[in-house]
């Protein structure tokens, strides 16, 4: 699917439909009934993930202190899939792990591109979604953890669900 120029901005694309716009160097993003691409920002690698259940399981926002400096932003804006749904279309992924900071004692381990350096997984990163009406609509974040730690210009996702601290009893 080619890139749309339609619309010259996100804020004033159809979000009832596709919209690829001109975003990093992959060009071959793709939206489908129940599934979708997400990419890298330079498009070496790139993953294959349903947008619904069951194997979309949640899709959220971390402002956790550690979500702030791995995405060098503010906060993390995430979405979980079932192992046995994701698909791993392209590319080499490196890892970064630590268990310093990690409330559990549980080892953390980030994916990212070795090239471009854009995170992948462990959940993946609704930014990373090509088709950026998704963002709004089947991955619009239900939940939002830790706003404890948000920043204060940031005033929060628009109904989702809050948590103060983690959102999610069983660990990702
Ligand atoms: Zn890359
Ligand atoms: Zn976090």
């Amino acid at each position: 699917m080619s890139k749309t120029t339609a619309s010259t901005s996100v804020a004033a694309a159809d979000k009832s439909k596709p919209y690829f716009p001109l975003a990093g160097s992959n060009n071959d993003g793709w939206s489908k009934e129940d599934s979708a691409s997400a990419s890298c920002f330079c498009g070496a690698v790139q993953l294959g993930f349903p947008t619904q259940g069951p194997g979309l399981v949640n899709t959220f926002v971390c402002n956790c202190t550690d979500c702030r400096k791995i995405t060098a932003s503010m906060f993390a804006s995430n979405f979980t899939v079932r192992d046995t749904h994701l698909t791993h279309i392209r590319g080499e992924v490196e890892t970064f792990s630590q268990n310093h900071t990690i409330a559990s004692g549980e080892t953390m381990t980030n994916y990212f591109c070795p090239n471009c350096g854009t995170l992948i997984c462990i959940v993946v990163r609704i930014g990373t979604v090509d088709d950026f009406s998704l963002h709004e609509t089947k991955l619009l974040p239900r939940v939002e953890q830790f706003t404890k730690d948000r920043v204060s210009w940031f005033t929060g996702v628009e109904g989702a669900e809050k948590f103060e601290a983690t959102g999610f009893k069983a660990r990702m």
